[in-house]
């Protein structure tokens, strides 16, 4: 009999692959194994065993496997149905999945090593100089990799090189995996073993007495392991000893000490040993609580309405507690940029060690710890706190999930595949687990919202800020209105900068929210009108004062700004809009006096670039903080007195069906920051609409008439929750390629589908990195099969790639793009 294998390979291809094995090795493996397997031409990849059977495959010979990677699964049974269901439903392989789904660090792949052929008798005079370095490097080395070869030539197209020795028979090439992960070890010393008695080292203090360095070091050795027992480190050696390493080095040279290993993790919390005094919840708490029990008993999604300070993280504490106290597994996600030390060290207050942080700013070999020591379900990696992709986490008992800030639309991954939606996933491996699941917002999302009303979810709510703090006075203030009257200092309205200075005099700290990075969004000739554009995409490019620049924040495309205008050469440049730079660089000259820094995402630069800001503002380093959306994520300022936010119009005027919600949860948000002590906190909004229906909602705190009214327009206009879209969305660096083949689609679905088609249409930037884009939208109603509709776009894709020159286009799939 023969034994097969089928794998998920990394790519995005549909099928799984079949591999031959050989018996013991059938024996051996288990789905959730890797194994590494030959695939193409000649490379090497990572892949996942699905299952070990004994059918060949019909259209193809099996190849065999390279070798085995794993000797226990490192994925389980439940990751991976929920895998599938996550392909399944956003329309993306398996492997695609997989990819996004495990370390970078999982999975190996193959790289090129270049040797010498022995065999061959070289004669130097053959070769010409750029092969000669490489036949002279591999004199000294046996191997190479690509990239040294490319620095020795000093050059990064080193194919032709290879090529000619490869024909030559000079080099011989061969594909070798990498583990990428190493352990972290540390470094110990130990007496030698032969010394340990005392007759045994005053002979050695003795032989050693004219090197007094040396057995100082080792009587600090000999009185460290006598009374801690521990391994001792090299570096506390180096400290109680006054030796320097070298004198230890110079001890392991003579074997007097040995020096010896340790495994250790990277990942630790060093913090106190957890003090679980959980805090007593309020009435209102209490209260919800019950209501998210009682919901998790009916096996419901729970969505947990607590507005901004009313204590949901404390909330959520006490069911993490009793979740892990059943000794299960809890997940805690949020959105990326929510994921900040303040909260953190909250949860590490209560849980110690047990909780475990997953986000993309750890490394690699961070990040496969994180999964090694959830796989072994260590008591340390009890707790997870993570982003979306934490949801991937290899868990074997999950508890509980929470989804804090489910509102937010950065829990859908944009790019590359699978772009799900990680709140709805989460969903689906609660159900896989048979977990508790809690959505919580200060501002759902419409969905959760209209999902608790008709019952699907269970609903539990907290209307009042914790110890009775007020919700934040807002004043709405007319910008048309104070610039008619020249009562405009930059773009800071008297009231806002009136609001400002009192809250600097009492001491308090300000807030200020501008929802643009850079200095002014665009520059513009006054004279012609022409604007710089980027060249590989449609749209002007913004310009930074502090570096002088123009850049693209869509391809970061920059270049220095111009002294005159590239298209007519008058002098006349101009900026349009404003930015946070800007703000910042107003209020220098407005109020010099005061401390004002800046948070966007070209000052959070680096691992920590987020968190010392953070930092600083909290203790109170600064008065005023000009930052955007990244300000308004789940942050405890004490001493806040004032929000202001500069311009609420930007926010207003997206073409979005979302673009309201979004503004009254953005602006809610921004303003929930003000005031969570006992004094009121103040609002200040500016805006030229100030009587816009979403700004009356923000400054009423009116969630459910904003509710109201989204939800009546969307089922006016088919949006969801009322409908599901799909976007498809075309690709292509030729124009009318593009365009015919996004129409010819369009048409086969309209055929298929009708009238809930729409488009193909261009998106406000057309062209993004040289490739232009067009987008198909697919409706589909609640009551039309969302797996036939799928069924049919996928038929029409293939009949689509049939088309030899539509192949090139690529075809990206977006299901309930937001
Ligand atoms: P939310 O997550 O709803 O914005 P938080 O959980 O951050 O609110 O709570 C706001 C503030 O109130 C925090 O400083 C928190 O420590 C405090 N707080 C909340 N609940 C309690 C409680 N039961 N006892 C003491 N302090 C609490
Ligand atoms: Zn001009
Ligand atoms: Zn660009």
């Amino acid at each position: 009999m023969s034994y097969f294998i089928n794998v998920v390979l990394p790519v995005p291809l549909e099928k799984l692959f079949t591999y031959r094995v050989s018996k013991s090795e059938a024996a051996f493996l288990r789905p959730g194994m890797r194994v590494g397997v030959p695939f193409g031409k000649s490379k090497i990849y990572t892949a996942l065993v699905h299952e070990v059977h004994s059918r060949p495959p019909e259209v193809y010979e099996a190849k065999e496997i390279h070798r085995i990677l794993d000797e226990h699964p490192i994925v389980n049974d439940v990751q991976l149905r929920h895998w599938q269901w996550i392909a399944d439903y956003y329309m993306c392989s398996l492997g695609e999945v997989f990819r996004a789904a495990v370390p970078g660090a999982f999975l190996l792949e193959s790289e090129t090593l270049i040797l010498r052929n022995q065999q061959m008798t070289v004669d130097e005079t053959d070769l010409e100089d750029d092969e000669f370095l490489v036949y002279e490097a591999l004199q000294h080395q046996s191997t190479l990799k690509v990239h040294e070869v490319s620095s020795i030539v000093d050059r990064k197209n080193i194919l032709p090189v290879l090529n000619r020795l490869l024909e030559k028979n000079v080099i011989l090439l061969k594909e070798e995996m990498y583990e990428q992960y190493r352990p972290k070890l540390v470094r110990y010393v130990k007496l030698g073993a032969e010394y340990l008695s005392e007759e045994r080292l005053e002979i050695l203090l003795e032989n050693l007495s004219r090197a007094p360095k040396q057995s100082q070091v080792v009587l600090s050795l000999f009185q460290l392991q006598a009374v801690n027992k521990k391994p001792i480190k090299i570096s506390e050696l180096v400290e109680t000893s006054g030796g320097s390493k070298a004198v230890i080095k110079a001890l392991v040279d003579k074997e007097i000490l040995e020096e010896y290993f340790i495994r250790t993790d990277r990942v630790n919390y060093e913090g106190e040993e957890e003090n679980y005094a959980l805090k007593a919840l309020n009435a209102y708490q209490e209260e919800a609580l019950a209501d998210i029990t009682k919901g998790f008993g009916d096996n419901k999604t729970v969505l947990l309405h607590g507005v901004t300070s009313s204590g949901k993280t404390e909330v959520y504490v006490k069911l993490i507690e009793d979740c892990i106290r059943s000794g299960k597994q809890a997940l805690y996600l949020l959105p990326e940029i929510a994921l900040t030390t303040q909260l953190i060290a909250r949860l590490q207050d209560y849980f110690g060690e047990k909780v475990s942080i997953y986000h993309s700013k750890y490394n690699i070999q961070e990040r496969v710890e994180v999964w090694n020591n959830v796989l072994a379900k260590k008591p340390k990696a009890q707790i997870v706190i993570g982003a979306r992709s934490a949801l991937f986490l290899p868990y074997s008992e999950l508890g509980l999930i929470v989804v804090d800030e489910e509102h937010e639309g950065s829990f859908k991954q944009f790019d590359p595949a699978p772009r799900y939606h990680a709140r709805d996933a989460a969903i689906v491996l609660a159900n896989l687990h048979s977990s508790n699941i809690l959505l919580g917002s200060a501002t759902p999302s419409i969905e959760s919202y209209h999902n608790a009303r008709t019952g699907k979810y269970a609903y539990a709510e907290i209307r009042r800020r914790f110890g009775n703090v007020l919700m934040p006075e807002i004043e709405l203030v007319d910008l048309k209105e104070h610039a008619r009257k020249k009562r405009m200092k930059g773009h800071f309205s008297e009231r806002l900068l009136e609001e400002i200075k009192e809250s600097l005099e009492g001491g308090e700290q300000i807030i200020l929210f501008q929802n643009r990075r850079g200095y002014a969004p665009i520059v513009e000739c006054t004279t012609c009108g022409h604007s710089p554009q980027c060249p590989n995409c449609d749209v002007s490019l913004t310009f930074h004062k502090y570096k002088k620049q123009l850049r693209c924040h869509y391809c970061g495309y920059h270049m220095a700004l111009q002294e005159s205008c590239q298209a007519c050469g008058s002098p006349t440049l101009d900026t349009k809009g404003f930015g946070t730079e800007q703000v910042e660089k107003e209020l220098e000259t407005l109020l010099p006096e005061a401390k004002t820094w800046r948070m966007d995402l070209d000052t959070t630069r680096g691992k920590h670039g987020y968190e010392k800001i953070i930092t600083a503002f909290e203790q109170q380093e600064m008065d005023i903080l000009v930052g955007t959306q990244m300000l308004t994520k789940g942050l405890d300022f004490r001493n806040v007195g004032l929000v202001g936010i500069m311009n609420a119009d930007s926010l207003l005027n997206f073409p979005d069906y979302r673009a309201h919600e979004r503004c009254f949860q953005l602006l809610t948000q921004v303003a929930g920051r003000a005031g969570r002590t006992q004094k009121r906190g103040k609002v200040i909004i500016q805006s030229y609409n100030p009587y816009h229906r979403i700004l009356t909602q923000v400054s009423n705190n009116d969630y459910e008439g904003m509710f109201k009214e989204q939800l009546y327009e969307r089922e006016q206009f088919k949006y969801p929750p009322e409908i599901r879209i799909v976007r498809i969305t075309f690709k292509h660096k030729e124009y009318n390629r593009l365009n015919e083949a996004a129409e010819w689609f369009a048409k086969a679905l309209r055929g298929a589908l009708g009238s809930n088609v729409l488009g193909p249409e261009y998106p406000p930037v057309a062209r993004i990195r040289n490739q232009y884009l067009k987008n198909v939208m697919v409706k589909i109603p609640q009551n039309a099969s969302l797996t036939k509709t799928k069924e049919i776009t996928r038929r029409i894709e293939k009949s689509f790639n049939a088309i030899s020159q539509y192949r090139s286009v690529r075809v990206i799939y977006n299901v309930d793009h937001i």
